[in-house]
């Protein structure tokens, strides 16, 4: 065990790596934001993906860009936020939408979008599903990647059929914090979709998502905290970018390679994703 912590000290060090998907600007952060970030520098990070909740989530996505070098943001409407939401509400928010994509620090991508059945009432699906296919269409006229949060029952066959039928951006995307079987990662990668792992994957006992690990090309694979939420095994109950290197050494283990190719690997096809945001 120590050689190995060792050796991911050793690995952070010679790092440049990149969170792949986190809400920095989450309220959880406010009191010490600035301490967070410089932790997830010390430990190797140079940069992260921003993931849009809802109009609350924007403004401070794109301030937050402004203040740290390496950040990128994308904005959407989160399937949860929706299930909130009411028809005036939706709609207020998806013409808002595109006005994130210019001006200064723009959002460079769409998301988070998608289905959740597990997190809000799967009856909800009612809504979601429209806002899912609007936010598809606006990825696909702005040309931006997407950043997909599905989760739950059911959610996997409903998103890759429409995905199927409209049609994704040329940019590609992400299925962010995949929870899907191992054998529908060849589906998303087909559509040339990229896989991203969440702590999920530091769990014994989460053999189906270790399966998933396993079966996804390695150019595809991308490491991710999804902070505040889903902290690893053994950290603090509020996650931290700085926890990526705990997620990568799960992966690392699992496929039986070094988590500093999993890092390395991960940064240039978030780099590939996101080229206009990630100019290192
Ligand atoms: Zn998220």
């Amino acid at each position: 065990m120590l050689w190995r912590q060792q050796q991911l000290g050793f690995e952070a060090r010679m790092g440049s790596y990149i969170d792949g998907h986190c809400h920095l600007d989450d309220a959880s952060f406010d009191e010490d934001r600035d301490a967070v970030w410089e932790r997830a520098r010390a430990a190797g990070l140079v940069g992260a993906v921003l993931a849009g909740v809802s109009p609350e989530t924007w403004g401070r996505q794109r301030a937050l860009v402004s203040r740290y070098a390496g950040l990128v943001w994308t904005a959407g409407l989160h399937p949860c936020a929706v299930a909130g939401m009411s028809p005036v509400q939706i709609r207020t928010a998806l013409d808002a939408l595109p006005a994130c994509f210019v001006g200064p620090n723009p959002a460079r991508g769409l998301g988070e979008l998608g289905l959740d059945t597990r997190l809000v009432e799967p009856a909800s699906l009612d809504r979601q599903l429209p806002v899912f296919r609007h936010q598809l269409a606006i990825a696909r006229d702005h040309a931006l990647p997407i950043v997909l949060h599905l989760n739950g029952r059911g959610v996997h066959a409903a998103a890759l059929s429409l995905l199927r039928a409209d049609g994704l951006p040329n940019a590609g995307g992400m299925v962010h914090a995949y929870s899907g079987s191992a054998e529908l990662v060849a589906e998303y990668v087909a559509l040339g979709l990229h896989l991203s792992f969440a702590a999920t994957v530091c769990r014994a006992d989460a053999r189906k998502v270790h399966r998933a690990v396993l079966s996804t090309p390695a150019d595809r694979l991308l490491v991710e905290t999804d902070c505040p939420d889903q902290s690893p095994p053994g950290c603090a109950r509020r996650n931290e970018p700085q926890n990526l290197l705990v997620i990568a050494d799960a992966i690392a283990r699992i496929r039986s390679e070094t988590s500093l190719l999993v890092l390395e690997r991960s940064r240039r096809a978030l780099i590939g994703i996101f080229p206009a945001a990630f100019p290192l």
